[in-house]
């Protein structure tokens, strides 16, 4: 088994499968995906990627299940086929340099926002305009995987860390698993809380001053572009 081929520690990548596996799972016991719905990417070396296979339930999925795939998607390890939709994670990572991992939900409470053409409001919760900024972009519906949602995807991701995709769903990056994870589960969070004030009235925001400080202790803490570009 040539793990060197991909200049990762064998221990280190059992490590990645271990997680990559439960965090996989978990997107089907949070109720975020059906069927075969939903996938996680996480970036190797040379850009090869370990990833859920396509044609799987995440409920079923085991180690041997998950994939590693070369710079062009050909399948190095596992018996598995790679996703469609690992266009929209290589899109992703071609413009996040900084991003290790990617999290594909259907998660019902942010879909049907982006069904009904509502964008999350991170402004609504001090804690998410830290963790995600004062916007959370709802793409307009673009044909899966077409050039045109590879581009407004990209446009949108050398910006922001999350996003609800037009009639379709939850898309998340980051550091690592963890913080992917986190990010597609701070989107159905907020979309829950969003659906249930709307029901009850209206959806209302911080104030504006408030927004400001908030921004700050987001750059402060690292996170977003102006934390990026700094280095
Ligand atoms: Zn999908």
């Amino acid at each position: 088994m040539a793990l060197h081929r991909f200049h990762l520690g064998e221990p280190t990548l059992a490590m990645a499968r271990r997680q990559l596996l439960a965090i996989a799972q978990e997107l089907h016991t949070r109720g975020w995906v059906a069927n075969h719905d939903g996938n996680v990417t996480l970036r190797l070396p040379g850009e090869h990627l370990l990833a859920t296979p396509t044609a799987m339930s995440k409920r079923a999925l085991t180690e041997n299940d998950l994939i590693v795939l070369d710079a062009r998607d050909r399948v190095l390890q596992g018996g598995r086929r790679p996703f469609s939709e690992i266009k929209l994670h290589r899109a992703i990572y071609a413009v996040r340099p900084d991003v290790r991992a990617v999290v594909h939900t259907h998660a019902p409470n942010a879909t049907a926002l982006a069904v009904a053409g509502v964008a999350i409001e991170p402004k609504m919760l001090a804690e998410a305009v830290v963790s995600l900024g004062a916007e959370i972009p709802l793409l307009p519906y673009r044909f899966p995987q077409s050039a045109e949602q590879i581009a407004q995807l990209q446009e949108a991701a050398r910006i922001h860390d999350a996003l609800t995709l037009g009639n379709h769903g939850v898309l998340a990056w980051g550091d690592d698993l963890e913080q992917a994870y986190l990010r597609a589960e701070l989107l159905e969070h907020l979309a829950a809380i969003q659906l249930r004030a709307m029901q009850i009235g209206r959806v209302t925001t911080l104030p504006a001053p408030d927004l400001v400080r908030l921004l700050d202790a987001r750059k402060k803490a690292g996170l977003g572009p102006e934390a990026r570009s700094k280095g």
